[in-house]
């Protein structure tokens, strides 16, 4: 196996052999710009060293032949007394890790070498501080030396001179600092620098492997989801000098604006310098544009190799450069990271440059991008009040009066008070007042609890988890570190993609983006800016490009509105039981305490009008369009009111002895009810097959609704769909009754309808007997929740607070299962019974539902498997849209 490639050997494609930098310094070598020559030893060999402990037996010999080579390229050798070469010993992994790895600029540099180096150049003072950077860095990269002893030395030669930068220290000083590292490495490393310049080298190399394996590194990485097993590459480079004197210098440059995607001159330049001091920021940078009038034909050469790179790399590039005596030359470069709002911009640039296509320009941005540009901010010059941070569990920028219970935020909210609901955690209770909520505000749960993920699916701000934060629910009220008290009624402000609250109102500024989804911002339109342009046009090609179409989760008109004009395709879940809250609760309550058929039946019947008037509503929303309905899902207990509460109330009333047999009834009836796994209990289809009229109930609300709707000239297209189904048989028998409704209906209205009839697949039996269900389900929708859920024997609403954070840090899973579908368990279930299926009935409809359907990884996911529609929370449509037509491109 070879394990070093000379600069000319490489390639920018072989990133994975050569890393990031290796990679793209021999592709600059290619291209014919001015890099000093050098070779890079791949991350195959630190792959061997990192398991091994070894370096790879063959990896020396083929060292000594590139340096060889090298030496000989230059006329000098490494080290050499009277005339030597020095190299930088430089990291670079497949993905950029800024500031992780490390670097050694200056090897070859000793007591001797030092001598030749000054009489080569013409010029002591240089030499000297090449030397003394050496052993600094040296020092500290690869003997561990605490490297503010060596700041602080530097620091006192300053201070003992009256200057006060480095640029002042003159030969003497330097060469008198150089003796003091020389100590410091000594009595702190417990040996002397070494002097042989191979040494430095291979000890450099060693570092630079072992540098994949700091803490730093590895936190960075699992931050940045990067693998841990890739390894770094190692490029050894010739050194060119910028600290050469005023003619010399270093800099940084990036071909458009990181930050606007403009095209332009952007960067640094420091005159006089080494690499690392323009990031240091020892002394302070000029613009780039400077560089002009300082040195104009590196300049110019600068800006046409800019030109080259752009147009080779067909984006963004970032550089770094050295000019050393006038001389450029070329020491990094990189397609360089940008903001969202830029990586838009730039993508349809491109385009217009007919540097790319659209398909290439959907690969140049992706839904994380998009959601985050579709967030309302705090205005960044807003004067604050920080009071406690929690966990950015779903990003946006609320304010409102802080109200401790659902009650208080539906009401207040409903005579148009802004509020945050505060809550130590919340529960399926709570839901009315998250609705009504600006953000919610919780000290308890993490990432996964339930107000995040339900926030999430709502695309409302949430901070979770704020545990300075002492919420007294009772009293209405919490208390902020330092003792003030936040009463109900004081505004708040909560930042859901930093986690910050703050005390009182904070600035807001509206998303552009999604002023324009709203229909608010026309693009082309004479105020729409270039970010909002730039959206259109990707949104645009994706929506050419995808094969998958995308709905809403969408229970009320209103959200299938806005959905709608955020690109939702129809409904592909409608959840009934949001609308049996609120004050419909009661006939529920009294649904389920019903003694006999008579009282059943009339509680049945108040509710139908009500049902068939949510869907009136629906379908007309969404007129032309498919709306599934999800007959009632979850268990009855959640409908009644809490055991505890109740009990209380019953055991008070009896020892007043005030009538209370209502509470009794109602509490015999929340015993009877109560399950130990009400998710593995009596919900879903199993509600329709034990309460009689239930389900039909809401079959004939739908297809009456669906008729009145006819009836006005509409396009009504339900589809009826049953939870939670396990095996065949439980579906035919909903089937059946089901189909008598709708013929009933059908007689009875003289309408005729289309009702398709489908089921979730959500547990893993579903799943394994996708082909006989299929037999009686004209589509299947995936409830990946559930599935996920059922499939690992994870409670959602538990595990988080108790093992995920574990999980995570131990790195068994990357990221939550109930964030990105889990290809390998949950994902071979779904692809197997998409398959089994679509056997049974090849023209089966298949759809998936639930969190996953907005997330990006997951659409890409569901593209591979064939479905035909994702569906998600009206606030992510442009981001499954966004990413369905990545995935096909
Ligand atoms: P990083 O990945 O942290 O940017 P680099 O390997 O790019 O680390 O090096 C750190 C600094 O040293 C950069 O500013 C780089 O330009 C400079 N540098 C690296 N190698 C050389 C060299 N052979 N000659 C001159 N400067 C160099
Ligand atoms: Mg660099
Ligand atoms: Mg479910």
């Amino acid at each position: 196996k070879k394990f070093v490639y000379d600069f000319t050997e490489g390639n920018k494609e072989l990133k994975d052999l050569l890393g990031g930098k290796g990679a793209n310094l021999a592709e600059m070598t290619n291209l014919g710009l001015p890099v000093p020559p050098g070779f890079t030893i791949t991350t195959e060999a630190c792959k061997v060293y990192l398991e091994s402990g070894e370096e790879p037996a063959a990896l020396r010999d083929e060292v000594s032949a590139h340096l060889d080579a090298l030496e000989a390229k230059m006329g000098k050798k490494l080290g050499q007394a009277d005339n030597p070469l020095l190299v930088s010993v430089r990291s670079g992994a497949k993905f950029s890790m800024p500031g992780m790895m490390d670097t050694v600029l200056n090897i070859g540099l000793s007591d001797k070498s030092v001598q030749g180096l000054a009489k080569q150049a013409g010029d002591d003072r240089f030499a000297w501080d090449s030397y003394r950077r050496l052993i600094q860095m040296f020092g500290k990269t690869v003997l561990g030396v605490d490297g503010e002893l060596f700041e602080d030395a530097l620091d006192a030669a300053k201070a003992a001179k009256k200057v006060t930068v480095d640029t002042e220290l003159e030969a003497a000083d330097l060469k008198r600092l150089v003796t003091k590292f020389k100590k410091i490495v000594k009595t702190e490393a417990g040996r002397d620098f070494p002097q042989d310049p191979r040494e430095q080298m291979d000890l450099a190399i060693e570092a630079v492997f072992n540098s994949w394996n700091t803490d730093r590194a590895k936190l960075y990485r699992r931050q940045e989801r990067i693998p841990g097993d890739l390894g770094t590459a190692v490029n050894v480079c010739s050194m060119v000098f910028g600290n050469l004197g005023p003619d010399s210098g270093t800099g940084v440059a990036f071909t458009r604006d990181p930050a606007s995607g403009h095209q332009g001159v952007y960067g640094d330049y420091l005159q006089n310098a080494q690499g690392e001091d323009v990031v240091a920021g020892i002394r302070n940078t000029v613009p780039l544009a400077e560089l002009e009038s300082i040195d104009k034909t590196s300049y110019d050469q600068l800006m046409q190799i800019m030109a080259t790179l752009e147009n080779h790399y067909k984006d963004l590039c970032d550089i770094e450069f050295t000019i050393e005596r006038g001389q450029l030359w070329m020491l990094q470069t990189r397609v360089g990271k940008r903001t969202a709002g830029a990586a838009f911009r730039i993508a349809t640039q491109l385009v217009d440059q007919g540097l790319i296509d659209e398909a290439e320009a959907l690969q140049r941005v992706n839904g994380a991008q998009l959601a985050q540009l579709m967030f309302p901010k705090f205005d960044e010059e807003a004067k604050v009040e920080q009071v406690g941070r929690g966990i950015a569990a779903s990003p946006g920028a609320a304010v409102g009066k802080a109200v401790f219970d659902s009650y208080t935020a539906v009401k207040w909210s409903r005579s148009g008070e802004k509020v945050i609901l505060v809550r130590r955690e919340t529960n399926p209770d709570d839901l009315d007042g998250m609705i009504a909520a600006e953000g919610i505000l919780t000290s308890r749960g993490g990432k996964t609890s339930h107000a995040a993920v339900v926030a999430r699916g709502m695309g409302k701000t949430c901070v979770c988890g704020a545990e300075e934060l002492e919420v007294d629910t009772k009293r209405r009220r919490m208390t902020v570190p330092g003792g003030h008290v936040v009463e109900e009624g004081d505004v708040i402000s909560i930042d859901g993609s930093s986690g910050k609250v703050y005390l009182g109102e904070v600035p807001v500024v509206p998303s552009p983006v999604v002023e324009y989804f709203e229909g608010r911002m026309h693009a082309g339109a004479q105020d729409a800016d270039e970010l909002v342009e730039a959206v259109h046009r990707i949104m645009a090609f994706a929506d050419r490009k995808r094969r998958l179409r995308v709905r809403a989760n969408a229970d009320n008109a209103e959200d299938a509105m806005r959905a709608r004009r955020f690109g939702a395709q129809g409904i592909g879940l409608c959840r009934t039981e949001h609308m049996f809250l609120g004050d419909r609760r009661e006939l529920v309550e009294r649904l389920i305490l019903a003694d006999t058929e008579a009282e059943r039946q009339e509680s049945l019947k108040a509710l139908l009008p009500m049902q068939k008037q949510d869907f009136v509503e629906l379908f007309s929303a969404m007129d032309g369009l498919p709306v599934t309905i999800r007959l009632l899902d979850p268990p009855l207990h959640e409908f009644l009111p809490d055991i505890t509460e109740l009990s209380v109330r019953v055991a008070l009333a009896e020892s007043r002895q005030e009538p209370h047999e209502n509470e009794l009834r109602l509490l015999q009836a929340v015993h009877r009810l109560h399950e130990q796994n009400p998710m593995l209990g009596l919900r879903g289809v199993r509600l329709g097959l034990v309460i009689p009229g239930l389900f039909t109930m809401q079959v004939r609300a739908i297809a009456e609704a669906a008729a009145e709707r006819k009836n006005a000239k509409g396009d009504p297209r339900a589809e009826i769909m049953i939870p939670l189904v396990g095996t065949v048989q439980e579906l035919e028998i909903v089937r059946e009754e089901a189909d008598q409704v709708i013929a009933e209906v059908e007689a009875a209205t003289g309408v005729k309808l289309k009702l398709s009839i489908g089921t979730m697949i959500e547990l893993p039996r579903a799943a394994l007997t996708a082909g006989q269900i299929a037999e009686a389900a004209e589509f299947f929708s995936f409830g990946t929740n559930d599935l996920t859920q059922t499939v690992w024997g994870f409670s959602r609403d538990d595990v988080e607070a108790s093992f995920f954070t574990a999980y995570l840090e131990k790195g068994i899973f990357g990221v939550s299962p109930f964030e990105t579908i889990d290809k390998d368990g949950v994902g071979s279930l779904v692809r197997a019974a998409a398959k089994a299926g679509r056997e049974t009935r090849p023209d089966l409809k298949l759809g998936v539902c639930g969190e996953h359907g907005g997330d990006p990884e997951s659409v890409h996911f569901f593209h591979e498997v064939g479905l035909d529609y994702v569906s998600c929370s009206p606030f992510r449509i442009p981001v499954a849209r966004l990413e369905a037509g990545r995935a096909a491109s």
